[in-house]
């Protein structure tokens, strides 16, 4: 299958690249992540995950647009369920791209994080496949987890220490209380991933 792989980052990718070419399918990357902050932050990331896709030889398209005010809006209006909007934002964006560009269909590096909320990124993922008219392949990557962490190690990626948000960066610091938590994120351990 000719799939498209959203990268939520470099370590994460690690796993699943190797997974998916052991399958035998043909992997193109696809970066959009406007969920980052700070800027420099996003930057960061993004050159990690270039310096992933070059060590590995992977194809890495790049959507750099930094539309911060998108994510924003999303998930100050969920409320509660931030997350949910956060991956739908990143998912329709690549569901789009790979309706564009002739994939078969499309997944996401998210689904190999224990820390992040794996059902619903499955549910929203089926979801903007329906709506954009393209399949969205779910795979539980998880089992693989160490193994990603470990490849990361190896090639010496930079391993950022929350999930990405401005929310999730003050909870490294300010830990909500319990009835305040909105993601799984808000007790993410130190390092992630
Ligand atoms: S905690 Fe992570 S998944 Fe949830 S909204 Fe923030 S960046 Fe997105």
């Amino acid at each position: 299958m000719k799939m498209l792989l959203h990268l939520c980052c470099g370590p994460c990718a690690a796993f699943p690249v190797r997974h998916l070419r052991e399958a035998g399918h043909e992997i193109v990357g696809y970066f959009y992540n406007p969920n980052i902050h700070p800027y420099k932050e996003f930057v960061r990331r993004l050159d990690t995950s270039k310096e992933f896709a070059a060590k590995v030889g992977l194809d890495l398209a790049v959507d750099a647009a930094y539309t911060l005010e998108d994510y924003l809006a999303g998930a100050l209006a969920a409320g509660g369920d931030r997350c949910r909007a956060c991956y739908e934002l990143r998912l329709r964006q690549a569901a789009r791209y790979a309706k564009e560009n002739g994939f078969d269909c499309f997944t996401t590096t998210l689904l190999v994080s224990p820390y992040q909320r794996h059902e619903t990124i499955r549910e929203v993922g089926e979801a903007v496949a329906a709506e954009e008219n393209v399949p969205f392949c779910y795979i539980d990557f998880r089992p693989g987890w160490p193994e990603g962490v470990r490849i990361s190690k190896e090639l010496e990626l930079y391993r950022q220490p929350y999930c990405g948000c401005i929310f999730s960066e003050r909870d490294r610091y300010c830990k909500p209380r319990k009835e305040e938590r909105q993601c799984p994120q808000d007790s993410t351990p130190s390092e992630k991933p």
